[in-house]
């Protein structure tokens, strides 16, 4: 689950890390006000969308008055902003966040996120702050530094020295530092995030450290232990199927395929991925039914994976260990018949009843092809969507 900046930056507060003085707005009006509430004579007005790179996008906005910056509110409130980040429907701005503008020396980059390969904590650091942190990965990697920190040890000071020199720090700038990593550290560790980012992290021309973007991203799987961190998020600017299949309690995630596939089990899901991808075809989805999939489960999760407009053909693959297949069988003739799709639909079923469920699906009238082996379903599927898309 993803944060707002203006979450994020009350969550920096909380744990000791400067940030600007900010007000959020939700109308022209309240914006003004903000700017006169904020003092000072030049502010900067951001859309709060749950992506990167607001700023070239003009989801960042510099103004000198507070009526130029109610002029920015008209224009970005009720819109939807697309950045490179944000997918081409881009993300609906309903709040903007108001902060003073902050005279800047210069632009510096942190983040902290899991090395799952070293099973560690991850910090990245690099003195080309502001800019797009992928391109500077890309061309000039040098430009970026990696630290590691074992969870055992947690964060020492030698670790703050290391990175106060690389981001060219010194004197009063480096105790500062280490207040904000240690900060910074345990905000990761204690709301039990996936990553944490402050890009630009700046030098004022005062010469103080304040973070001036805030991105916070959670573990879902931890979510469970921080109702408080739950109650922050924000369903507007989710997947609207992802949110759907949350509430269902689908494992669900959104793919640019055109394949969509409904598998018992996430291993098994990976590999029907992998085998759909083999046969030339492309996923639609990820989407894992659980071990204890029902009928009226898959008829749910049927329903989910039609209500996507890329969808030209539906893969079924389900190993009935615990379930029965003439259960799923079933339940896959209700959710057909349910939503009238023309989207061909093939159905692999094996283990128990299979045999009962691959009849009752014969059987049954609808338009529904079935398959034995994972191969032959994965090599229909590909081929039907491929036929599909042609006639589409
Ligand atoms: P992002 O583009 O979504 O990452 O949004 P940011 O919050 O990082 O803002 C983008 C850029 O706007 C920053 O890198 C800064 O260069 C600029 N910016 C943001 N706030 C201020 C400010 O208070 N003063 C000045 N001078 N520039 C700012
Ligand atoms: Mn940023």
């Amino acid at each position: 689950m993803n944060l707002h900046e203006y979450q994020s930056k009350r969550l920096f507060q909380e744990y000791d890390i400067p940030v600007p003085a900010s007000v959020t707005a939700a109308t022209p009006e309240a914006v003004a006000a903000a700017c006169s509430w904020l003092g000072g004579t030049r502010w900067v007005v951001k859309a709060q969308v749950h992506a990167g790179g607001r700023g070239k996008a003009g989801g960042v906005v510099l103004v000198d008055s507070p009526a130029a910056a109610a002029t920015q509110a008209r224009h970005l409130l009720g819109s939807r902003l697309v950045t490179h980040q944000s997918g081409p429907a881009g993300l609906p701005v309903a709040i903007l966040l108001i902060e003073e503008q902050t005279a800047i020396e210069r632009e510096l980059y942190l983040s902290v996120l899991v090395d799952r390969g070293a099973r560690q904590v991850l910090f990245m650091a690099s003195a080309a702050g502001g800019m797009d942190i992928e391109a500077v990965v890309a061309t000039t990697p040098e430009w970026i530094i990696l630290l590691r920190i074992h969870p055992a040890s947690g964060l020492q000071p030698f670790h703050v020295r290391r990175l106060s020199y690389v981001l060219g720090l010194s004197g009063e700038q480096i105790e500062a530092l280490g207040r904000l990593l240690g900060g910074l550290y345990r905000l990761f560790m204690e709301s039990d995030a996936t990553q944490v980012e402050i890009n630009p992290l700046v030098v004022t021309r005062a010469g103080a450290l304040l973070a001036l973007d805030a991105k916070v991203n959670l573990d879902d799987n931890a979510l469970y232990r921080h109702p408080d961190l739950e109650a922050l998020r924000d369903s507007t600017q989710e997947d609207p199927r992802e949110a759907a299949a949350r509430t269902h309690e689908l494992s669900y995630i959104s793919l640019d395929g055109n394949i969509g596939c409904m598998v018992n089990g996430a291993g098994l899901a990976m590999a029907t991925m992998d085998l759909v991808q083999l046969h030339g075809g492309r996923p639609a989805n990820f989407l894992d039914v659980g071990g204890g999939a029902t009928a009226a489960r898959v008829a749910e999760a049927f329903t989910l994976i039609l209500s996507d407009p890329k969808v030209r053909a539906v893969l079924v693959n389900i190993f009935g260990g615990i379930v029965r297949c003439d259960l799923i069988a079933d339940g896959i003739m209700q959710a057909v018949r349910k939503v009238h799709t023309h989207t061909p639909v093939i159905v692999r079923l094996e283990g128990t009843n299979a045999t009962l469920g691959l009849a009752m699906l014969a059987a049954s009238g609808l338009a529904i092809q079935t398959a034995r082996s994972l191969d032959e379903a994965a090599d229909k599927a590909a081929a039907a969507a491929a036929h599909f898309e042609g006639r589409a």
